[in-house]
């Protein structure tokens, strides 16, 4: 057994064994937990200072998770646009495949929270997906995710990345990952190595803090990097945790300075069970205005808003506010006029 492989099989996925760490209300967690699952790598739980902190919120369960009800499960319709079970093919020329559902941390903001490490959620059937890939030409990016894709095997992983690399008209692989966040570990050099096989191979990761840049996750980004690999990182603005403009600095500097580069800033979703993490659209502008020109360009990523029922990613730049400034008018990538409702 390899070492990331220990360190799952000491994860903490009940929130009574935090009472033996910190005060915490294990019971009425305990009910939340059972609904959208836990699970901490012992990695992770260090980062923990005190109840309620930024890593705290990130991965204990909080009983508003089962208060928020006016949100959808999917509002992102992802499931509406599956062609087979466990891909997502929602723009012409790339597609979503969820190779795994499982994660080394639940994190409770998570915009897939309705199958995430949940029994009722099974990762795509890798034939019928690859089949379909192969035969839509137009597919030229596969995006490997899930779950987290590298909680697969090396092995089971590689059969999926070798299968891609034969089809001709996928020109791009990327792999979104948060294990160099939770799992560090889990980035070993035989994994780099295996990795590098599958060129042009982009890494996106996900750090909300930055108290998560730490010693480990910078050595496990330099294997990816010494390996060759892009790696991009996707943010999510989290109430309470990086919905300040100087956190938010701050992160995205120390990104930059493990070689790796800031790609989005989410909107949080209009997931049901992450009511209590979002913060409204003006107040997230806020943030990013605080990165252009007060720090280097390579820091500013882009931040853009996943359209309710599957309409497609925009820049919230673009948008148009009402007077209010709880509605916003968005034109997507195809030209469509869109109203997006905060609440
Ligand atoms: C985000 C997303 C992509 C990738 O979008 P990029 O802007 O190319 O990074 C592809 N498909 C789906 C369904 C997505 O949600
Ligand atoms: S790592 Fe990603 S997919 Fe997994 S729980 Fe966190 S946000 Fe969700």
């Amino acid at each position: 057994m390899e070492a990331w492989e220990k360190s799952l099989r000491n994860c903490i996925t009940s929130p009574e064994e935090l009472s033996g760490l910190f005060h915490a209300q294990g019971e009425e967690l305990g009910q939340v937990a059972r609904r959208y699952p836990m699970r901490i790598t012992p990695y992770y739980l260090g980062l923990i200072r005190e109840p309620g902190d930024p890593i705290w919120r990130q991965c204990v369960p909080d009983p508003e998770e089962l208060h928020d009800l006016a949100q959808s499960p999917d509002p992102l319709d992802e499931e509406r646009l599956s062609p087979v079970p466990g891909l997502i093919h929602r723009y012409p020329d790339r597609v979503v495949f969820l190779v795994s559902t499982a994660c080394a941390v639940y994190c409770r903001f998570c915009m897939r929270k309705r199958g995430v490490g949940c029994q009722g959620m099974s990762p795509a059937p890798v034939d019928e997906a690859v089949a379909y890939i192969a035969a839509h030409p137009e597919i030229r990016d596969v995006i490997l995710s899930g779950g987290d894709p590298l909680l697969l095997s090396d092995e089971r992983l590689e059969a999926i990345l070798a299968a891609l690399h034969r089809i001709p008209h996928v020109e791009i692989i990327r792999i979104g990952t948060r294990t160099p966040v939770t799992l560090p570990e889990r980035i070993t050099w035989k994994l780099a190595r295996m990795l590098k096989r599958y060129q042009p191979l982009y890494v996106n990761t996900h750090f909300n803090h930055p108290r998560e840049v730490t010693e480990a996750s910078a050595k496990a980004c330099a294997r990816l990097a010494d390996a060759g690999i892009q790696l991009g990182n996707q943010t999510v603005l989290l109430k309470g945790v990086n919905d300040d403009p100087l956190v938010m600095r701050e992160l995205m500097r120390r990104l930059l300075a493990i070689r790796v580069r800031p790609y989005y800033i989410h909107q949080m979703d209009l997931v049901q069970g992450t009511a209590h993490f979002r913060t409204r659209v003006a107040d997230g502008m806020k943030v990013v205005a605080a990165l252009r020109g007060h720090t280097s360009g390579l820091a500013v990523p882009h931040y853009v808003i996943d359209l309710p029922g599957g309409k497609g990613k925009v820049e919230v730049s673009s948008a148009r506010f009402s007077e209010d400034g709880r509605r916003l008018t968005v034109t997507n990538y195809l030209g469509e006029e869109i109203e997006y409702r905060e609440t």
